[in-house]
């Protein structure tokens, strides 16, 4: 049984309607608190009006804020020790080069399998909250 207080949040920015969906299905079918943001403004003004999320799960390519401008304002912004993991999220055929530009901290080749995005997870959230 799953409780409010053991859920673990994740945030997920992402432009494309098909794949925030199917992410936020998804991750709440495994019990997680899922949050939404249509670019990385939305992802920035969700992370001033609320407790950090343990996990960001993050699109490159988006209009009005891109990944890269996001990950900019969120160093800025927050605090390292505040600051929750960031998985970049990409279609680029180097999708590890766009991480580390990012300077996120994990990445996730799109288009990427459960199997992968539950790895991810556990690496960085320990095992998950079902
Ligand atoms: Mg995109």
């Amino acid at each position: 049984m799953i409780t409010k207080n053991t859920q673990k949040t994740i945030l997920v920015i992402e432009d494309e309607a098909d794949i925030l969906f199917s992410l936020k299905t998804y991750l709440e079918s495994e019990g997680y608190q899922v949050v939404t943001a249509e670019n990385g403004e939305g992802g920035i003004n969700f992370l001033q009006k609320n407790p950090m999320p343990h996990l960001i799960l993050l699109d490159m390519k988006m209009p009005v804020m891109n990944g890269w401008e996001f990950s900019e304002h969120y160093r800025k912004n927050f605090s390292q020790s505040l600051r929750a993991p960031v998985i970049v999220m990409t279609a680029a055929a180097d999708a590890e080069a766009r991480a580390r530009e990012a300077q996120a901290n994990g990445w996730l080749g799109k288009p990427f399998s459960l199997e992968e995005i539950t790895a991810q997870l556990q690496k960085f959230l320990g095992t998950h909250p079902g």
